[in-house]
């Protein structure tokens, strides 16, 4: 058995366990899989944080969905609850857990490395290629929460960016 998280059309998440990886894919394709939200078969698995506290599960990164694929990651702000003065949020990381936010990182960086930044015209871009009005190519930029429910609302595929710890300043 496998857990997914997964995150529906309009943003909610959820998780469901299947029986390998390819029984996923098959559900999901015969839309047998639905949000219990909002009941939307449109979903896709979500970037999860590693958790510090489930060190003896075996998660292996490469259930890491890859958003570099046209339109390219929105970035909503982080819903971060602002930390204490002068505290900063910290964490011991395992071997597993370092390597899945080198990979993280990796995602990131070919991203910015490889798609256009569009800043604030991200909304305008990304429904331009929806429509056929552009040539479809990877970007990213800014979003604020409103358009991207917006966006999710008109089907168009957006992904939030995964934030790193440090660059949370
Ligand atoms: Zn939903």
């Amino acid at each position: 058995m496998i857990r997914y998280a997964l995150v529906c059309a309009k943003g909610h998440t959820f998780e469901s366990w299947f029986p390998n990886s390819s029984a996923y894919d098959k559900q999901v394709k015969r839309a047998l899989v639905t949000c219990p939200a909002c009941g939307s078969a449109k979903v896709e698995k979500a970037i999860m944080a590693p958790q510090l506290s489930s060190r003896t599960r075996h998660d292996t990164p490469e259930t890491l969905p890859v958003p570099a694929t046209s339109p390219a990651p929105a970035a909503p702000p982080a819903p971060a609850a602002p930390p204490a003065p002068n505290n900063a949020p910290v964490a011991m990381m395992s071997p597993q857990e370092t390597e899945f936010r080198r990979k993280l990182k990796e995602l990131r960086d070919h991203l910015v490395k490889n798609a256009d930044y569009v800043g604030a015209k991200f909304p305008e871009e990304a429904r331009k290629m929806h429509y056929g009005e552009a040539d479809r190519r990877s970007i990213y930029g800014e979003a604020s929460p409103q358009e991207t429910k917006e966006l999710y609302e008109e089907g168009i595929e957006i992904h939030p960016l995964p934030p790193l710890p440090d660059e949370r300043n």
